[in-house]
C-alpha cells in the first residue's frame, strides 16, 4: 500500500483535479492507495479570512461567495449531472456559515475557532475528489481525517496523541485491503478525543500523509508536486536550479529545519522512523522520475542547496543595566519566546547582547517587543532575507551576497547563514 499526497496547487481546477485522477487511476493497478489531498488552490488563505474576527462584513460575504462559486464551479464542471455533489457542497458551506455566525470573536478563542473553519477547504476537496473518483468508477472511500488523526487541543497546531492516532489509522486497513481501491482523506486537519476540529499548522498535509503511512506500514509515500523534484534552491528565487535525486534522512530533515519550503518540517521523522522512502514527483510531467528521501549516506548530486527565508527581523535585546547575557536572562527571553509560539531562525550571543532573527509577523513582533522593553532595551532591523548555503563555498557565498551588507554571518563546516537586506 502506498500512501500519495495532492497539495492546493494540484487540485486548483477541474483540468487539475482530472489530471490528479489520471496519475491515481495509472497508479491503481500495482497497489491500493491512501489519497491525502489538500484545500483546492489558495482555499486555506481564503477561509482565514472567513474566521470570525479576521474580516469586515462586506468582505466577508465576497469571500464567501467566491468560495461557493469557485467549489460549485469545479465540481458541476467534473460531474455535471451530480446532484448529490452539490447537496453535500451545500451541506459544508451551511455548516461552515453557522460556524462563521455562532462562533465567538474574542481573542482567546481564536485558534479554536479557526481550526473550526478553515477546515472547510478541506473538506469540501475531498468531498468533490471522492465524488469525482466514484464516477470514474474507480471505488473510493471518503474518510473523515478528523477520526483519524488524533491530536491534543493545540488549536492551529495539534499534537499528534500516537496511540490514539494509531489506533484509529489501523482500523481503516480491512477498507484498504479488501474494499476499496482508495482511500481518500484531509491533509493538515485532525480531531480531539471530544470530537473538536483541530489542524497541524499551515502546509501539514505533507505530514498528514507521513503520519499515515507510518500508521500503515506504507510502502512509500509520494508528494505530487508543481515542481520536478527536490530542487537545491527555491526556483522563485533562483533560476539555476538542480534538482537532487536522492536526499538522505538527516539531510531532508535539515532542509527543513532552515526552512526549505519543499516539505513540511514534521513530514521525515514518521517515516524516517519506519524506513519509508518519500518520493517527491511533478504532477504536470508525472512519468518524469522525481527525487527520494530516503536511507542514503549521501546526496545525489553534490551540489550546494540554498534555503532564502524572507521577511525576516533582527532583534537585538541588551540589558538595561549593562549586566552580561547569562542564562538567567536567556530564560527569560526564551520563556517570552516560547509563551508567543515565536521560533527563533538563528541567534547569536555576546557579552552585552543577544541577536535573534525570527519571522518578520507584525503582530506577534510587536507583543514580543513590547514584553521584551520591560526588562532589555531592544533594537531593530527589518526587510532582512536569512539565507542558508549548505555544502557552501567562498565564491558560492560571494555570488549570492552580491554587494549587500552582511548583518550577521554564522558558519559551521557544512552550513552557512547570513542575514541581508532583502534585494
Ligand atoms: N491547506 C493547508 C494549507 O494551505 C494545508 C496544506 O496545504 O498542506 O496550509
Ligand atoms: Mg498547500
Amino acid at each position: 500500500m502506498k500512501v500519495f499526497k495532492f497539495g492546493g496547487a494540484s487540485v486548483n481546477s477541474a483540468d487539475a483535479v482530472r489530471n490528479m485522477a489520471q496519475i491515481v487511476q495509472k497508479h491503481l493497478e500495482s497497489t491500493p492507495l491512501v489519497v491525502v489531498v489538500s484545500a483546492m488552490g489558495k482555499t486555506t488563505n481564503l477561509l482565514e479570512k472567513l474566521v470570525p474576527g479576521s474580516s469586515d462584513i462586506t468582505s466577508t460575504k465576497v469571500l464567501r461567495q467566491q468560495l461557493e462559486e469557485y467549489h460549485q464551479e469545479i465540481a458541476s464542471s467534473l460531474m455535471p449531472e451530480n446532484k448529490e455533489v452539490q447537496h453535500k457542497i451545500d451541506t459544508l458551506l451551511s455548516n461552515l456559515d453557522h460556524l462563521c455566525t455562532s462562533l465567538p470573536t474574542d481573542v482567546e478563542h481564536h485558534n479554536y475557532c479557526y481550526d473550526q473553519v478553515v477546515c472547510h477547504g478541506e473538506l469540501l476537496s475531498t468531498t468533490i475528489i471522492a465524488e469525482y473518483l466514484n464516477t470514474l468508477g474507480i471505488n473510493t472511500l471518503w474518510t473523515d481525517a478528523r477520526q483519524l488523526i488524533k491530536t491534543d487541543n493545540h488549536y492551529r497546531e495539534g499534537r499528534v496523541d500516537w496511540n490514539a492516532t494509531e489506533k484509529e489509522i489501523k482500523n481503516l486497513e480491512p477498507s484498504i485491503k479488501n474494499s476499496y481501491s482508495i482511500v481518500l482523506t484531509q491533509g493538515f486537519i485532525g480531531g480531539t478525543t471530544d470530537g473538536q476540529t483541530t489542524t497541524l499548522g499551515r502546509e501539514g498535509s505533507d505530514y498528514s500523509a507521513a503520519i499515515l503511512a507510518h500508521c500503515l506500514d506504507a510502502e512509500s509515500v509520494t508528494i505530487w508536486k508543481d515542481v520536478p523534484g527536490f530542487l537545491n534552491a527555491d526556483p522563485k528565487f533562483f533560476i539555476d536550479t538542480v534538482k537532487i535525486s536522492q536526499i538522505p534522512y538527516n539531510e531532508a530533515i535539515e532542509l527543513a529545519y532552515y526552512g526549505a519550503s519543499v516539505i513540511h518540517p514534521k513530514t521525515v521523522k514518521p517515516i524516517q522512523n519506519k524506513g519509508i522512502p518519500l518520493y517527491i514527483r511533478s504532477f504536470i510531467t508525472p512519468e518524469a522520475e522525481g527525487s527520494s528521501v530516503g536511507d542514503y549516506s549521501k546526496l545525489v548530486p553534490e551540489t550546494p542547496l540554498y534555503i532564502f527565508r524572507n521577511n525576516q527581523i533582527l532583534l537585538s535585546i541588551l540589558p538595561r543595566d549593562y549586566s552580561f547575557i547569562a542564562e538567567d536572562n536567556l530564560q527569560v527571553i526564551f520563556g517570552i519566546l516560547n509563551e508567543l509560539g515565536i521560533r527563533v531562525n538563528l541567534m547569536q550571543n555576546s557579552a552585552l547582547s543577544f541577536s535573534i532573527c525570527v519571522d518578520n509577523n507584525p503582530q506577534r513582533i510587536k507583543i514580543l517587543i513590547e514584553r521584551l522593553k520591560s526588562m532589555f532595551r531592544v533594537r531593530y532591523n527589518e526587510n532582512l532575507q536569512l539565507i542558508t548555503i549548505r555544502y557552501y563555498t567562498q565564491a558560492v557565498i560571494d555570488s549570492i551576497v552580491a554587494s549587500r551588507p552582511i548583518l550577521l554571518e554564522q558558519r559551521s563546516r557544512s552550513t552557512e547563514q547570513l542575514i541581508v537586506p532583502c534585494k
